[in-house]
């Protein structure tokens, strides 16, 4: 039986929220652009940040500045316990144990250490890999890298006609031959949730290692990663309100365990000699160098901030947004929307018959609205749908129900321009 994606359905333990109080959170939100109130709507791109992290960073910078895990002194005692504070706070948003995340860049480079550290050892000619056609390149080009080092194939899961991942098409490719399954958790491009905790579990049976890409859940959705049953999961601290440069690895203990160091320094290390050097256990043996102490420190801030809120509530509160902007653009001439698949996140893209994606996001920059117009680093899934472009609105919980009307009435003047 198809299980639910865990652990909450929209709207499931939503609080009441004054969300015009929350809006304040945000510095940014309060300037304008060209003359004109700014409409933010790229936050699928990077997310704005609530005055509790830029604080956090500040006060870390002004107050407790200094490096981790190696002076004894007060300050590097308290920049430790700042930064594993983080992790701690990360573990308990995924539902997973702080020993099984890897403090990182971002998901680029959470997924670059599992194929370079966890495929690469073990991938041969003759092995698959599995993606799914709505993958961002991050979750494509690191295993096509793996697959010309080591001659193992990649085979690429179809969409249907809605953005919703095909699962017979997806089940029918997981041969023995497969060794490694990568799914984006929520598109980037269409919003779509995929079932995550099914696939897993079908991956699973056929003693398939599932990747996760979950940039685009986390901050959106209340996540229980333990749930998923996955083997890895990535994702990306400046989507979900924290600093930029900032990501999570989690991977199950036993893999970690398992896979050598990525890079090679300081930090990582319990002892190092020229006729053989000891590693630090994990997850410490992946954080070679200094890390982005002062973004982790906004991280754990921003998780903070996220949950104060909850997740369930910015859920609720997004889908009521989103089913708000999909009925205002319907209205809209000529407007295609990609990706309508049941189980969506505030993410729309469409395009506007006879008009260019560049030019709508252009001319509708001069109005204050910043959309994304581009292939969304998803060049595979523009080919799908054959166009090189598209325009994205995308929302989050401190967008209002009024700016949306403000964009489609934008939308509305700058396609008359155009055509
Ligand atoms: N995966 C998805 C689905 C994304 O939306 C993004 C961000 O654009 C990434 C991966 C890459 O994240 P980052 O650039 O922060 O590493």
């Amino acid at each position: 039986a198809p299980l639910p994606n865990p652990p909450l359905q929209a709207g499931e333990g939503a609080q009441a929220i004054d969300w015009s109080a929350v809006r304040t959170d945000f510095p940014l939100l309060r300037r304008e652009v060209h003359g004109k109130p700014l409409i933010y709507l790229d936050s699928a791109n990077t997310g704005q940040k609530p005055v509790a992290v830029i604080d956090a960073v500040d006060d870390f910078f002004r107050n407790h500045n200094a490096n981790v895990s190696r002076a004894v002194h007060a300050l590097g005692t308290e920049a430790t316990e700042a930064y594993e504070a983080a992790r701690g706070k990360l573990a308990r948003f995924l539902n997973v144990r702080g020993d099984e995340l890897v403090l990182c860049s971002g998901t680029t480079f959470a997924l670059n250490l599992v194929a370079y550290s966890w495929a690469l050892p073990r991938l041969k000619a003759g092995d698959a890999i599995v993606l799914t056609r709505m993958e961002h390149h991050a979750n494509i080009v690191p295993w096509q890298l793996v697959a010309e080092r080591t001659g193992a194939t990649i085979e690429v899961a179809n969409i249907t006609d809605d953005g919703a991942l095909d699962l017979e098409h997806l089940y029918s490719l997981l041969t023995p031959e497969v060794k490694l399954l990568g799914v984006t958790h929520v598109s980037n491009v269409l919003g779509t949730v995929n079932p995550v905790r099914e696939v897993c579990r079908e991956a699973r049976k056929r003693g398939i290692v599932t990747v996760i890409d979950g940039s685009q859940a986390a901050p959106h959705r209340p996540l229980d990663v333990a749930a998923i049953g996955c083997d890895f999961y990535a994702i990306t601290g400046h989507k979900m309100a924290g600093p930029t440069g900032t990501g999570v690895l989690w991977a199950r203990r036993e893999h970690l365990a398992d896979m050598p160091p990525f890079l090679g320094g300081g930090e990582m290390i319990k002892e190092v000699r020229f006729d053989g050097t000891v590693y630090a256990d994990a997850p410490h043996k992946f954080e070679a160098g200094t890390p982005n102490i002062a973004g982790f420190v906004g991280l754990g801030a921003a998780v903070d901030y996220l949950t104060g809120i909850g997740m369930a509530t910015i859920d609720a509160r997004e889908q009521a947004l989103l089913a708000h902007a999909t009925q205002a653009l319907s209205e809209v001439p000529g407007l295609r929307i990609f990706g309508t698949a049941r189980e969506k996140a505030a993410v729309i893209s469409f395009l506007v018959e006879g008009a260019h994606a560049h030019d709508l996001a252009t001319l509708l920059d001069l109005e204050g609205v910043a959309i994304r117009s581009g292939h969304h680093c998803a060049h595979p899934l523009m080919q799908h749908f054959g166009v090189p472009a598209t325009c994205r609105a995308s929302l989050a919980f401190y967008n209002t129900f009024e700016e949306i009307d403000a964009f489609v009435a934008a939308l509305l003047k700058v396609r008359k321009l155009l055509l």
